[in-house]
């Protein structure tokens, strides 16, 4: 339920409702939007209908919301999320936020290298693995703490946020305290256990699409981390599998604006995974801006050969830079700015 308020209520008449949903066991949202206050009741919502909220003093309305995804749903929030990262890096705004960097941090010398090289195009975020999800047991794991601390020397270093991915719950608050976005992969994104847990931290998280979830099941998995309490959640379309073996995973590019239309959270598009293939990155970066994403996800090497992780999509600086270039000329085309 979407309890509205009226444009004159008072903060006691919103902590009144407040209380009297938490009383009847629903647990209360409350979205302070320009004009109005709303308060998502999340619940079981027949209780309402013995205790009508509707006739407390300062309710305008009260909306049942029929999407089973509810705080995710643009019926909650009108207005589109945005999340601050600090030093004016805002995701969800009118600027397309670039977030780049190597699959994985394989050691110091190269974290800080493409860092560099990135935060010398204007990229504000990195993004680097050190928990890394791999198919084989016996494929390089990521350096867990170690590149947690390389990943806070380049923040340091340069002013660029930091995301990294969690793929343990009980290493989401040691990740925390080095990263800016705490990124849930695809593999992740039912572990509901896992969303929980970042729910109850404060930090913003970027949930990637499952390989082969729906656009419902990713809300769905947004609603875990939202009901917990942690507003700051963007979603990030990476590709699904499909019959189609040409590229490494099928870009859904309709997912993009069908979560902005259904959702107000931020969304994010990952053309690497997306596509598994270099040359085929800028083109779905374009793409993806033109679709109305908010920002992209791309990984840079600077000596793709000899990565130890998804070197064979890595884009080389140079044509990086040139997509770039491209995305500038774009972005006044749809209303962005980069
Ligand atoms: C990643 O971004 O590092 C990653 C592993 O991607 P995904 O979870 O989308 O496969
Ligand atoms: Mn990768």
């Amino acid at each position: 339920m979407i309890i509205v308020f009226k444009s004159d209520a008072t903060e006691e008449q919103v902590q009144a409702v407040v209380g009297r949903i938490t009383e009847l066991g629903m647990s209360p949202h409350l979205s302070k939007g320009v004009a109005r206050t709303l308060l998502g009741a999340i619940g079981d919502e027949k209780i309402l209908t013995a205790h009508p909220v509707d006739a407390m003093p300062g309710v305008e309305r009260v909306i049942p919301v029929l999407k089973p995804y509810k705080l995710a749903s643009r019926e909650f929030k009108k207005e589109d999320t945005t999340i601050d990262l600090g030093n004016g890096v805002i995701v969800g705004g009118q600027r397309f936020e670039i977030m780049a960097g190597p699959c994985a941090v394989e050691s110091r010398e190269q974290t800080l290298e493409i860092a560099e090289i990135l935060h010398g195009f204007g990229v504000r975020i990195l993004r680097g693995g050190a928990f890394k999800p791999r198919s084989s047991p016996y494929s390089f794991q990521g350096l867990g703490e170690r590149g947690l601390k390389i990943l806070a020397e380049a923040r340091e270093r340069t002013g660029m946020k930091v995301i990294t991915e969690v793929m343990d719950a009980d290493d989401a608050p040691m990740i925390a305290e080095h990263a800016d976005i705490l990124q849930i992969g695809a593999r992740n994104m039912q572990n509901f256990s896992l969303l929980a847990r970042l729910g109850k931290l404060q930090r913003p998280v970027m949930l990637k699409r499952g390989m082969s979830s729906t656009i419902q099941e990713l809300l769905l998995a947004a609603e875990y981390i939202l009901k917990e309490g942690n507003p700051h959640v963007m979603l990030c379309e990476r590709g699904i599998k499909t019959f189609e073996p040409a590229t490494r995973n099928t870009f859904d590019i309709s997912a993009v604006p069908i979560l902005k239309h259904e959702s107000h959270l931020p969304v994010i598009a990952d053309p690497s995974h997306a596509t598994g293939i270099a040359y085929v990155i800028p083109p779905v970066a374009l793409a993806s801006m033109a679709a109305g994403a908010d920002g992209i996800m791309v990984e840079v090497h600077n000596h793709p050969e000899k990565a130890l992780c998804d070197g064979h999509q890595a884009v080389l600086p140079a044509p990086f830079a040139e997509m770039l270039v491209k995305l500038r000329v774009l972005a006044p085309s749809v209303g962005r700015t980069i």
